[in-house]
């Protein structure tokens, strides 16, 4: 279990409260001017000695990510640092606290990162359902600008840095980094083509780095700790402490702080008092949030919870947003749900996806009824494959993949249920095929 002394949130249960007071107690805005005095360079360098991985989900390596940006902007076109607070995937609440309860980790860590990429400002682009957040974070940054922590020579390093906090209008598909910069750009919030990438063409064309809310603001305390400290937790490749994200049909749902690496068992045990029911009553787990495939009991319990370990058994660590399904849940029905969302929140640019995901969730409800006919089981399986990798962005990909982890673990159930509602009997095509 990870020490008190090795949070880095030490606020996220909102004990305290989230205001610059109170954040200054805890060691933010500690020598912040020291911290950028060691240069650009070796600011990026650190974070990349981190092994920090982005943290919103698809965890490429930060530093790395950093390094693409241009050391020398030019005056017409300035680099930029966009955050993502667009928190959509189903089962993903982190950023939520930290904005809520300690929204200044979040923009010292705007201002240095910035600072490393030579950023003229940082916009934070928050998901518009989080309606208090928002007012949180523009307080925080307002208390920032008052106290001259951000603003015109930020911290009395000679370095200008502002920034700003962009509420979204409540599409998932804004979460998608391109689409937000579109959006920033107050256009319909559509991904682009990558490549280019945002460091070679973002925000209004400009250099641009998008990292996630977490990725951000964690950077201050590991620069304090050093790099060596936060790569002394979780298993080579998949380093650092991280914020799990543990709903569903566990006793004690939680957010909490723990090692990368840290077994899915012990994760439950030590924070959530175990599964509803006891172990044996465990049906699947989605471990990071529903854009990655279920995994099923007996393959995720003694399961790594990062990166390489749920690969390994067919799955990601996403956001680390782990749904925990006892026996008692609809299977069929949760993955059709599912479904259903991604339908809602494709943004309809490409055939694949726009076509493909109303399709793949007609198929499921039918799948749930019992109404399907048993081959189509295989089409639907097809279908899923015609769409993965096929799009413009991961939502495709997103809305493929719970349905074949379902097909490939729980196809016994699918057919059951099929064959009840037909009493045992043949399907009319079937039938027509005897
Ligand atoms: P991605 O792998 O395409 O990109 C990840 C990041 O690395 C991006 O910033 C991208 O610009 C950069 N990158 C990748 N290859 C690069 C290259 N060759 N050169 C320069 N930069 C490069 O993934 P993505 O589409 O950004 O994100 C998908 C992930 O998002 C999924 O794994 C899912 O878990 C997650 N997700 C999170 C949420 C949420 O609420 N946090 C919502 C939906 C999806
Ligand atoms: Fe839009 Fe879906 Fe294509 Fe992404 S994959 S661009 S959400 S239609």
């Amino acid at each position: 279990m990870l020490a008190d002394k090795d949070r880095i949130f030490t606020n996220v249960y909102g004990f305290q409260p989230w205001n610059l007071d109170a954040a200054i107690k805890r060691g933010d805005w500690d020598d912040t001017k020291g911290l950028m005095a060691r240069g650009q360079d070796a600011l990026i360098d650190a974070v990349k000695a981190s092994g920090l991985r982005g943290r919103g989900g698809a965890g490429f390596p930060t530093g790395t990510k950093w390094s693409f940006m241009p050391k020398e902007p030019k005056a017409d076109r300035p680099n930029f640092l966009v955050i993502n607070a667009d928190e959509s995937e189903p089962g993903s609440c982190k950023d939520r606290e930290i904005i809520r309860h300690d929204p200044h980790k979040l923009i010292e860590g705007a201002l240095i990162a910035g600072f490393a990429m030579r950023a003229r400002a940082a916009y934070i682009y928050i998901r518009g359902e989080y309606i208090r957040e928002a007012e949180v974070l523009f307080a925080a940054i307002a208390e920032a600008y008052d106290k001259g922590l951000i603003g015109k020579n930020a911290c009395g390093s000679g370095y200008d840095f502002d920034v700003f906090c962009h509420r979204g209008a409540g599409a998932y598909i804004c979460g998608e980094e391109t689409a937000m910069l579109e959006s920033l750009e107050g256009k319909k919030g559509q991904p682009r083509l990558k490549p280019p990438f945002p460091a070679g063409a973002g925000l209004y064309g400009c250099p641009t780095t998008v990292n996630n809310v977490e990725s951000i603001a964690v950077v201050p305390t590991i620069l304090r700790r050093s790099p060596e400290w936060f790569a002394s937790f979780g298993a080579e490749n998949n380093r650092g402490t991280k914020l799990f994200q543990i709903s569903g049909h566990v006793n004690k749902p939680c957010v909490v702080e723990e090692a990368m690496s840290i077994t899915f068992r012990e994760l439950i045990e030590t924070h959530c008092g175990g599964i509803r029911g006891g172990w044996d009553n465990l049906l699947a787990v989605i471990p990071g949030g529903s854009s990655v495939p279920l995994v099923p009991a007996a393959e995720i319990m003694d399961c790594p919870m990062d990166f390489d370990g749920l690969k390994k058994v067919g799955s990601g660590l996403g956001t680390a947003a782990i749904i925990v399904m006892d026996k008692s849940t609809d299977i069929v029905r949760a993955i059709s749900r599912l479904s259903y969302f991604y339908k809602h929140e494709s943004c309809g640019q490409c055939t694949p996806c726009r076509e493909g995901t109303g399709w793949m969730w007609r198929v499921m409800e039918r799948m749930r009824t019992g109404d399907a006919d048993i081959s189509e089981i295989d089409t639907l399986y097809q279908v899923t494959k015609q769409v993965e990798g096929h799009t413009i962005c991961a939502l495709g990909d997103a809305a493929a993949w719970p349905i074949q982890g379902l097909i490939k673990h729980f196809r016994p159930e699918m057919e059951r249920r099929i064959t009840e509602k037909r009493g045992g009997g043949l399907s009319p095509m079937m039938e027509a095929a005897e």
